[in-house]
């Protein structure tokens, strides 16, 4: 995640958050109290090991081996699903190069009849270096949670989809060069959201194929301490789905889910809210892996590894997230 988060706080403010004692387990296993049971199972141990598998390609940067590798590696694995693969590709300038590097989203298209559509979404580059790493800021970043979590999830829920009853078409749209940033603080060179603000720009000039009804970006949804609370930007755009997805969380019994705004962050769900005028809200733990930890958090850092995350984190937004869809009406 590319985020400038900012220093607003509300709610609870900087107090360590009592650890969630959901069982995500239970809930997956026997279903809500309210009786919803996940339609299709969602394995946590096979999520954990798409993880795996992601950050053992190494750095994922925007145009480099690494990236190429995953993509064919998406594009099989979605493809053996029943998804239908559609790239979205364009070239920009690279920030320390300035040769022209290839930019690609990769969108997965479930029920592609169908014209009301929703948008899952998950940045899938990494940061080019750990930046923020207080030993070797030009180190390997392996980008487990930020980057990794949420393709991993996706690739998870790619499991379920045909086995859904869905009213409404699902796109899982993964964005490339989120973060194609070099360098901390002042000194950062190069751009964020540049394949989501494409992406939104073209849904604007070229005018919708479809009518997207509303998104869902994830990012960093992989914490072993998962904490989700509300952003600013979700909460000022898409204040009606940001409560609608929480409260399913809380149907779920899954106090990960806490129903607060705590940060300011800019993410790719900007320019789907303010280009593309799409509601779109981030679930995003930017606390990595806790509030009370901050100064020594593993975001931008070598430590964003495999071992900081869990597969029960990410099936535990996957199931709020299937349950959201579901209940799409067309
Ligand atoms: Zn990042």
């Amino acid at each position: 995640m590319g985020c400038l988060p900012g220093a607003s706080e509300s709610g609870a403010g900087t107090g360590a958050v009592a650890r969630a004692e959901a069982s995500g387990e239970s809930v997956l296993a026997q279903g809500s109290a309210r009786g919803w049971r996940p339609p299709a199972p969602l394995d946590s141990k096979r999520a954990m090991g798409y993880l795996e598998k992601l950050c053992k390609l190494g750095s994922r940067t925007t145009g480099t081996v690494g990236m190429q590798q995953q993509q064919r590696l998406l594009e099989e694995h979605f493809g053996g699903l029943g998804g239908q693969i559609q790239w979205q590709t364009f070239n920009h300038k690279h920030p320390l190069t300035g040769q022209s590097v290839e930019v690609r989203n990769l969108m997965v298209r479930w029920k592609p009849e169908l014209a009301t559509r929703v948008l899952l979404c998950s940045h899938y580059d990494t940061r080019p270096f750990p930046d923020q790493d207080p030993k070797n800021p030009r180190g390997l970043f392996v980008g487990a949670n930020d980057g990794g979590s949420s393709t991993a999830l996706l690739m998870e829920l790619g499991h379920a989809m045909s086995k859904l009853d869905l009213k409404v078409g699902v796109d899982f749209l993964f964005f490339d060069a989120e973060e194609l940033v070099y360098g901390a603080g002042v000194n950062t060179t190069g751009d964020y959201f540049v394949g989501s603000t494409y992406f939104a720009e073209q849904l604007v000039t070229e005018g919708p194929q479809q009518t997207y009804r509303a998104g869902i970006l994830m990012d960093m949804v992989g914490d072993k301490e998962l904490q989700l609370s509300w952003d600013e930007v979700s909460f000022k755009h898409a204040p009606g789905l940001a409560k609608e997805v929480w409260g399913i969380a809380k149907e779920l019994g899954l106090k990960e889910f806490s129903p607060r705004v705590l940060h300011s962050i800019r993410d790719d769900h900007l320019p789907l809210n303010e280009i593309a005028k799409l509601p779109t809200i981030d679930i995003i733990d930017f606390d990595y892996p806790t509030v009370a930890s901050r100064s020594k958090s593993y975001w931008h850092t070598m430590a964003d590894t495999p071992d900081k995350c869990s597969g029960e984190s990410m099936t535990k937004v996957a199931a709020v997230v299937m349950a959201w869809l579901q209940r799409q009406k067309p």
